[in-house]
């Protein structure tokens, strides 16, 4: 089974998006910040991140740029906020394969997903 780490402050957007992929027969393991997804990678070892950028205790960046040093096949999604630049900007040199901006449509994150998952297994 395909396998996605969510990693998210807000209870809400974990709910939300563990709801959406787990409908869509992926396996789901949830991260309330940087700190945690870290910790939950080596084990659950996903196929895709969806990593938020501001939370606290460690952010997205950090989280991903500590993350892809060890396992830098791993394709991360970052959400940022609307007109982080900078930040997307950082985030790809990092080796985060893609930004998507908050608010997102979930119709429009879920395809993005698959369509990333399939280009990995092709
Ligand atoms: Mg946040």
């Amino acid at each position: 089974m395909r396998k996605i780490l969510i990693v998210d402050d807000q209870k809400g957007v974990r709910r939300l998006l563990e709801e959406l992929f787990k409908k869509d027969n992926w396996e789901v393991e949830v991260a309330i910040d940087g700190r945690e997804a870290v910790e939950k990678v080596d084990e659950f070892l996903p196929d895709i991140i969806l990593m938020d950028m501001k939370m606290p205790n460690m952010n997205g960046l950090e989280a991903s740029r500590m993350i892809l040093d060890r396992h830098g096949e791993l394709d991360i999604i970052m959400m940022t906020a609307y007109g982080e630049m900078d930040v997307v900007k950082e985030a790809l040199d990092v080796g985060v394969k893609r930004c998507i901006t908050k608010p997102f449509d979930i119709i429009n994150l879920r395809d993005t997903v698959n369509q990333m998952a399939k280009e990995k297994v092709s």
